[in-house]
Parts: C-alpha cells; sequence; structure tokens
C-alpha cells in the first residue's frame, strides 16, 4: 500500500513530499479518534465504522492508516479525503493549509487520466450532496427499502440525481469547470443537433464505482423512474474505467473475499452489497 509521489492531481511531486514530512499524521487522525501508542504504531476506535474493540492503526513513520475492522486504509491524504469529503486536491489544500505551506500552481498539463478522475471526484461529491438535499429523501427512501441505512449509503458514498436534464451541468458551469472532461466519462451528454449538453443520470440513486486504489471512477444510476427505461444505467466506457474489469464494491470486499478464497461473481450492485454487508 505504498504511496507514490507521481504528482498526482497536477501537483509538484516535492509539494506533496513537503506536506508529508511536515504534517503529524498522528495530530490529524488524533482529531477524530483516541490514539494510543501500541508498539510502533498507534491504536484507536475507527473513525469510518462503528466498534467497540480498536481496530484502526496508525503507522506514523510510514504515514498510514488501516482498520483491521472495516478494511479502510491508506495515506493522510486519503484519510482527510474520506473523513472530510473532499476531493484529492481539496484535501492538499486543506493539509498545506495546515502545514503553513503555500500552495503552489498546479501543472497546466497533466495527464488526462488525473484530470477525469478530478471530474469523476467532483461529480460524486455534487450527488452526494444532491442526496442529504431535501430532494434527495426519495434516494434515501429507496435505499432504506433495500436495506441500507442512512450512514451505510454515506459510507459508501451513494448519491442522488435529480429529475432534471440539467442540474449536473448547471453545478459544472457554475464552477466553471471543463465540460468537455465530463462529457469524456460520460456523465454529460452533448445533444448532436443544438449542441447543447444535459445529464446523462436523471431520477435515480447514484452508485460510485470504486478503483482497487479505492477512488471513483465511474457511475452507475438506479432509476426511480417510473417509464419503461432501463432499471440500471451505467457509465459507459472511458479512459478511467472499463466495464467488465471492474466490478462494483469489490475493493470493499476484498478481504471477504481473500478469506473464502474465491470471488462470488453477482449479478446487480445491490446483491454485491448484501454480500458485503452479510
Ligand atoms: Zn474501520
Amino acid at each position: 500500500m505504498d504511496t507514490q509521489f507521481s504528482g498526482r492531481g497536477g501537483f509538484d511531486r516535492d509539494f506533496l513530499e513537503r506536506i508529508i514530512e511536515s504534517i503529524n499524521p498522528i495530530a490529524i487522525i488524533g482529531r477524530y479518534t483516541n490514539l494510543k501508542k501500541a508498539g510502533s504504531r498507534y491504536k484507536g476506535l475507527c473513525p469510518f465504522h462503528k466498534e467497540k474493540t480498536p481496530s484502526f492503526t496508525v503507522d506514523p513513520d510510514r504515514g498510514l492508516f488501516y482498520c483491521f475492522g472495516c478494511g479502510k486504509g491508506g495515506d493522510i491524504f486519503t484519510f482527510v479525503m474520506e473523513r472530510e469529503g473532499l476531493s484529492f486536491v481539496e484535501a492538499v489544500q486543506y493539509l498545506a493549509r495546515e502545514a503553513g505551506i503555500p500552495i503552489p500552481e498546479r501543472r497546466k498539463v497533466s495527464g488526462e487520466i488525473s484530470t477525469l478522475q478530478e471530474a469523476a471526484e467532483e461529480a460524486h461529491k455534487f450527488y452526494k450532496r444532491q442526496l442529504s438535499s431535501r430532494d434527495g429523501v426519495l434516494g434515501m427512501e429507496y435505499l432504506k427499502s433495500r436495506g441500507i441505512s442512512q450512514k451505510m449509503a454515506k459510507e459508501l458514498g451513494f448519491g442522488w440525481a435529480k429529475n432534471s436534464w440539467d442540474e449536473l451541468v448547471r453545478h459544472i458551469r457554475h464552477l466553471n469547470l471543463e465540460i468537455k472532461n465530463f462529457e469524456k466519462i460520460g456523465l454529460v451528454i452533448r445533444h448532436a443537433e443544438t449542441g447543447s449538453y444535459y445529464d446523462r443520470f436523471r431520477n435515480g440513486v447514484v452508485i460510485p464505482i470504486y478503483s482497487m486504489g479505492n477512488r471513483v471512477i465511474a457511475f452507475a444510476l438506479r432509476s426511480l423512474s417510473k417509464d419503461e427505461g432501463p432499471k440500471y444505467i451505467n457509465s459507459p466506457d472511458s479512459a478511467l474505467y472499463h466495464k467488465g474489469k471492474v466490478l462494483f464494491g469489490l475493493n470493499r470486499a476484498r478481504k471477504s473475499i481473500r478469506q473464502m478464497g474465491y470471488a462470488v461473481l453477482v449479478e446487480g450492485y445491490f446483491d454485491v452489497l448484501s454480500l458485503w454487508n452479510a
């Protein structure tokens, strides 16, 4: 689980390393849970899942955390992203401010992958916020009917797409982001004749699809529309995501798959979820 500083998020590699060197992961993570020294590591109750005996560990030398209970782990950037609901770029800015390190300009020409990754993360944040909005109540009710609590929905990063043609498009415009990047990952579609953009995902629960590295790379929509359209709509293949290579929930099921010695392939997202929940 080694962290690689290959200029993630378009940031300079040295800059990211300086942040890592300047901040004390025990102090940062210690704000969310009480950490006690245990050998060369620190232990505490996991800030990501409910537990009575500590299975959450922090390795201060390597700057990594890992929970033996829920399997969450990563570096300090991952921790801040997950705990504060930030994108990678925002987490870097947050920690740089903590460390009092001035934030340099990001590389103008960053790889397409990281640009698309940022677009996916921004969209994810947007969908998650929608689920907590008044309009998201419908989505929450549906999830409840499938045995998914509000807390679990949050943990799994579910979102909500309003019954609207341009909710995401307007959000992208509002933030002045490059809409082409969202088109490349299939979240917005360009109308062939008018040239205007509209949302792919409308009126349904948005399910994030994570990479093995625990980053969101695509989405699926469980449509709640009453018309005859498909129940599930997936992100199309993109530079970030190739269908068939990624199984939703796999990154979270990894531990149990290892324990069982084989992967149980299941149809449908909620089957994966109920497996994970079992
Ligand atoms: Zn945990």
